[in-house]
């Protein structure tokens, strides 16, 4: 696991950042490659910026969650990808197959396994925590 990768699962739930680390070591000696945490904590000011992305701003939707409605907000969900010579790479199914299923065999949720799909995601839990609005 690189730096960037041990700074983005500081503010991520200490279990899942633990199971984390451990599947990624068994992605990268299974896929010969580097695996990083793309994404781990977001702040509500992130999360909004990213729901707005294909609404009110230019761009593709990419989540359906607004702010305090994603797992990253509180530190339980981390994004993960493999990295080809530096290069991310978003298109191995088998990859994505392995890592839902690594996730699976640890207790762990994959957004592999949603009606809307989101391969990178792993998650502890499936209750959000509550928020005081
Ligand atoms: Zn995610």
């Amino acid at each position: 696991m690189n730096n960037r990768s041990r700074n983005r699962l500081l503010g991520v739930n200490k279990l899942l950042a633990e199971k984390v680390a451990e599947i990624i070591s068994i992605l990268e000696a299974r896929f010969n490659c580097q695996v990083e945490v793309v994404q781990g904590f977001r702040t509500f000011a992130e999360q909004n910026a990213l729901y707005a992305q294909g609404r009110t701003k230019a761009g593709n939707v990419i989540t359906k969650a607004k702010a305090g409605q994603s797992f990253h907000n509180f530190g339980l969900a981390v994004d993960l990808c493999k990295f080809v010579n530096g290069k991310p790479d978003w298109n191995d199914e088998e990859f994505w197959l392995n890592l839902r299923n690594l996730a699976r065999n640890r207790g762990l949720i994959s957004g592999y396994d949603w009606k809307f799909q989101d391969k990178p995601h792993v998650q502890l839990g499936n209750v959000l925590p509550k928020t005081k609005r």
